[in-house]
Order: structure tokens, then C-alpha cells, then sequence
């Protein structure tokens, strides 16, 4: 079959992959100049900054897609464990270290609370049945929603998933301390959603971090994107940079192929989309029949948050900080409330500063660093740009750093780049410049994502994380390899009836 990917984030590659493995000639259109989506890079005056993603985890995701090609993994990405793997930082002077290594880990509990110390071994191992459950059914299919998910479990497991409860009502079970409340339910962020509206069943992400660990790629996250990349080119996967997709062409319901914006049509059996299911409802696939209908179906399907990036070139080292830390807000429910609720950025957020130089001394010149800051804000409402927001927030962002720790930040700032939503929306086509896809909300979607399988083509797919099972580096990677197993399953059922 020929099939034709449209978009060439981790997902797309990763789905490229897994069809070109099971037998398809398949060609990659990606829009921007190079591939790998979110994952990228920009470098100025000796710096090297990933513009995405700056943790890894759940590295056998990866690991399954090379395999799924006959090759290892660590042929191609060179990946080192990260520790200490955070730290969290408080407003009152407080820092914690998160930590994989379990007597460190205790050590720094027992520093606030001996009581949360002691409940760290039933809060492991609740997030350990959480994540086994989902590696029985979310990690193992692409799923399509609550009746396909019930016929994974029995009724006692979907029991344990804890259904009536939200990620910050789990994390409160355990834990007295409020810090120690905030650090934990901040994991859920890893796919952009509040721990008040998310399922506890991500609560799982505990034992993601400290269970599995976190990661680094040597030479900067984006050699993820290279090697896929040679790794499609090693099965002569064509993958065309600057290719626009303007329009996917149908007929009777079905995809015959695509229009690029440079005019050239081009032929398909079947096409996977890398753009996101909505905006893709709303730009290539706006004159199907009933698309508008579909995309109002889909509502319910909110954006995950989006965020302001800023890289700084810092020309000085601050000893007091490690590659991962996250600067947190004096107030976490009024954070979640103002992003999540209220969609307005919020008045003292939690900032994110990853610093790859402190364990890659390539990334920055010798004594300097290279600060990449996430704060995260709400997706862009149709026609909304963030520009009015800017310089306020840059400062404000500016002020929490230097206030806690990061002292005359200002001062040694020698490159700054900056990504607003507007940015993340016309660089990746994402709905609202979101950053993970589709935000897991108890009330609104009980936490599933939009269906994998078109409802309109019968041979459109998607993949990324609007889709099963989501956002971030290894969901989305695990949808192009479960969308590809969709794709095998579903020709074997259409070749049974034909036959
Ligand atoms: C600032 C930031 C920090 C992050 N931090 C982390 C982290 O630490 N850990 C983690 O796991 N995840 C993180 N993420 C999330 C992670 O980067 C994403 O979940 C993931 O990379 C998304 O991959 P995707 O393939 O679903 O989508 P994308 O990467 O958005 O890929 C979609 C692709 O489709 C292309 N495209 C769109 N429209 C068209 C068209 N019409 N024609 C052709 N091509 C088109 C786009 O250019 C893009 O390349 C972060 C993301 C950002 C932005």
C-alpha cells in the first residue's frame, strides 16, 4: 500500500516507521525545514538549545520502535540517566530533590515530613499498579474510548484505576505536606494536564519517574529526531522537508491523496495525519462532508496548555541549580484555576529551567549555561494572539527566578530567544499552540483522547498527541506504532470480509 504521512513530528516518524517495517511504501510530507516537530533545536553564539522537550522518558518506547525495524536503539541515540532528576524549588526557601535512587529519595521526605517519608513506599506502589494497568490496555492498543477499554480489564481492575478520583484527590491520600502535595501532582504536566481535572490513574507518572527514570539524550534531545530520521532513510522512507500538505483529497468517504501546497498532487491508499485531528478538521479535511460536525463532536476534546519558551545564552554558572528544575508557585490551586478555569495566564506560575549544559558540556562555552525556561499557559481561543502578554510575563518570569535563587539572572543574559502560542501554533499546526495535544479531564473525556480511526475517511488516521494515548515524547511515539497496528488489524478484518 502506498500511504502518505502527513507531518513529521515524533509521531509521524515513529508511525512511518512501524508501516514502512510492516511492508507499505511510505513518503513523509513535513512542512518546516526539518523534521521532528516540537522536538528541535535553535543555536546562537556558541549555545545549542532543544526547543521541545528537554525529559525523557519511558525510553522502551523507543527502544520497541527500533526493534519493530530489526535495529537497537542505542545504535543510533546515545541516552543517559539524569539524576538528581529535579529540584523543586518553594517560594519559602524549601528544595526537594526528586530522585530515582529510593534511600535519597526517603532522605529528602524525611527533610519536611517523616510521616510523607514513610507514605512514599504506598504512594509507589499505588502509581506502580496504576502504570501495569495501563500496560495492559493504554500502552498495548490504540483505544477509542471506555467500552473498548472495559474489554481489556476485569471489573476489579477498573476498579483499582480509581475512577472517582482526580490526580491531586490520589496524591492528597498520601501526602500531608502541601509542598510535597504540589511537587507529585506537577508530574501530571508531563502531558499537560491540571491534576484537579485529570484521572488519578495518572497518578502513574510517580513510578514513570522514579520507577524508570528519566533521560537525557548526549548531544542534545533532538538526535532523537536524528535517528529516526537515519533510520528512515536506511528503509528508503522518502521524508520531504518544505512540503505543505494544503488539502487531503477524498472521494465516497475515503482519501485517494494529497495536495501540497506547491500545487503537486500526490497518490495514496492510505494516509496517517501528524496534524492534529481538529485543526486538521478545520484546514486539510474543511470540504469533507459533515467535518464541521465532527470537529463540534470533538469539543469536548479541550487543548492541553500551551507555554512561553525563552532560551538565554547565561554567560556565568549558578552552582545552586541542576539540569532539571522547576521553580513552583506559592499558590497551586489558584495556578491550575487561573490556566485551566479561568484561561488566563497565571499570576505566580510554576517555571520549568532545563539546563542540558550542566550534563553536556557541548550544549554552552566553557562557564556559561544554557537556560531553556517553560512556563506554561492557555491554548490560544480562535483568533487570539499572545503577543499582548510578552514583555509583561518575561518580566514576571525574570522577577520568580532571580527572587529565588537565580540572582542578577538579567544581568548575564548574552542570547535570548523567545516562542509564544501564536509561535507553537503556526510552527506545528497544533490547536491553540497546545503543547501536548489533548488535555485527560475526569468530567469532560474521562481522560481518553480523540480516536485514532477517522470518523469520516475510512482510511485516515491519526496520530500525535490529540490521539490514543496522548502527549509527550513517548506517547506519542507509542501512537505511531498502535496506530500501525490498528492499520494491520483493520486491513486483515477488510481483507476477511472482502474475501
Ligand atoms: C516547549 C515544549 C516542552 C516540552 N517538554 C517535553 C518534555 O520535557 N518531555 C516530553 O516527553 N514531552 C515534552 N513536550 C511535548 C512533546 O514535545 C510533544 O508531545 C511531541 O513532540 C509532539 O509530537 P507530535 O508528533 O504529536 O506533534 P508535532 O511535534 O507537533 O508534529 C506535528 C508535525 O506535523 C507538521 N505539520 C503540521 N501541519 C502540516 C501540514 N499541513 N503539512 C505537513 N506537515 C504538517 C508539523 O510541522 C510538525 O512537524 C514538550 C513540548 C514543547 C513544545
Amino acid at each position: 500500500m502506498k500511504v502518505a504521512v502527513v507531518g513529521g513530528g515524533l509521531a509521524g516518524l515513529s508511525a512511518a516507521i512501524r508501516l514502512r517495517a510492516d511492508g507499505h511504501n511510505v513518503t513523509v510530507y513535513e512542512k518546516n525545514e526539518r523534521a521532528g516537530g516540537k522536538l528541535n533545536i535553535r543555536e546562537g553564539n556558541g549555545y545549542s538549545f532543544d526547543t521541545g522537550p528537554s525529559i525523557l522518558t519511558m525510553p522502551w518506547v523507543l527502544e520497541k520502535l527500533f526493534a519493530s525495524a530489526g535495529r537497537k536503539l542505542s545504535d543510533y541515540v546515545e541516552i543517559m540517566r539524569v539524576e538528581p532528576q529535579w529540584r523543586s524549588i518553594f517560594e519559602d526557601g524549601t528544595t526537594i530533590d526528586m530522585s530515582g535512587d529510593l534511600p535519597t529519595m526517603v532522605a529528602e521526605l524525611e527533610k519536611i515530613s517523616h510521616n510523607d517519608s514513610a507514605a512514599l513506599f504506598d504512594y509507589l506502589s499505588y502509581s506502580y499498579k496504576q502504570y501495569e494497568l495501563c500496560m495492559k490496555s493504554f500502552y498495548a492498543k490504540s483505544i477509542s474510548g471506555l467500552s473498548e477499554l472495559r474489554s481489556h480489564h476485569s471489573l476489579r481492575e477498573l476498579l483499582a484505576m480509581d475512577p472517582l478520583k482526580t490526580v491531586n484527590q490520589a496524591t492528597k491520600s498520601f501526602f500531608d505536606d502541601a509542598r510535597i502535595q504540589q511537587m507529585f501532582d506537577f508530574l501530571v504536566m508531563y502531558v499537560g494536564s491540571s491534576p484537579y481535572h485529570s484521572p488519578a490513574i495518572l497518578s502513574q507518572l510517580a513510578h514513570v519517574q522514579m520507577g524508570l527514570g528519566i533521560y537525557y539524550v548526549k548531544g542534545g534531545m533532538y538526535n532523537i529526531a536524528r535517528g529516526m530520521l537515519r533510520l528512515l532513510e536506511e528503509l528508503e522512507v522518502p521524508v520531504q522537508t518544505n512540503a505543505k500538505v494544503a488539502k487531503i483529497e477524498h472521494t465516497n468517504g475515503k482519501a485517494t491523496g494529497l495536495t501540497l501546497e506547491s500545487g503537486e498532487t500526490v497518490y495514496a491508499d492510505l494516509i496517517v495525519s501528524n496534524l492534529e485531528a481538529i485543526p486538521a478538521y478545520q484546514s486539510v479535511l474543511a470540504d469533507v462532508p459533515q467535518a464541521k460536525q465532527e470537529t463540534k463532536k470533538l469539543e469536548k476534546f479541550n487543548p492541553t496548555v500551551s507555554g512561553l519558551v525563552m532560551l538565554l545564552g547565561v554567560d556565568r554558572e549558578y552552582s545552586q541549580f541542576t539540569h532539571h528544575n522547576f521553580f513552583f508557585s506559592r499558590n497551586p490551586q489558584l495556578e491550575f484555576s487561573q490556566i485551566y478555569d479561568e484561561e488566563v495566564p497565571a499570576d505566580d506560575p510554576t517555571v520549568y529551567v532545563g539546563i542540558s549544559s550542566k550534563s553536556d558540556p557541548s550544549q554552552a562555552p566553557e562557564g556559561c549555561e544554557n537556560w531553556f525556561i517553560l512556563t506554561h499557559v492557555p491554548p490560544l481561543k480562535s483568533g487570539e494572539s499572545w503577543e499582548q502578554h510578552r514583555t509583561r510575563y518575561r518580566e514576571l518570569v525574570l522577577d520568580k527566578l532571580e527572587r529565588m535563587g537565580a540572582s542578577e539572572l538579567r544581568k548575564h543574559i548574552v542570547f535570548e530567544y523567545q516562542f509564544i502560542p501564536d509561535d507553537l501554533q503556526s510552527l506545528y499546526g497544533s490547536n491553540g499552540g497546545s503543547i501536548y495535544g489533548v488535555a485527560a479531564d475526569k468530567k469532560r473525556n474521562g481522560g481518553f483522547k480523540i480516536p485514532s480511526r477517522s470518523a469520516l475517511l475510512s482510511n485516515l488516521y491519526f496520530v500525535g498527541g490529540s490521539t490514543h494515548p496522548g502527549g509527550g515524547v513517548p506517547m506519542v511515539t507509542l501512537s505511531g506504532q498502535l496506530t500501525a497496528d490498528l492499520i494491520k488489524n483493520d486491513l486483515k478484518n477488510q481483507s476477511i470480509k472482502n474475501a
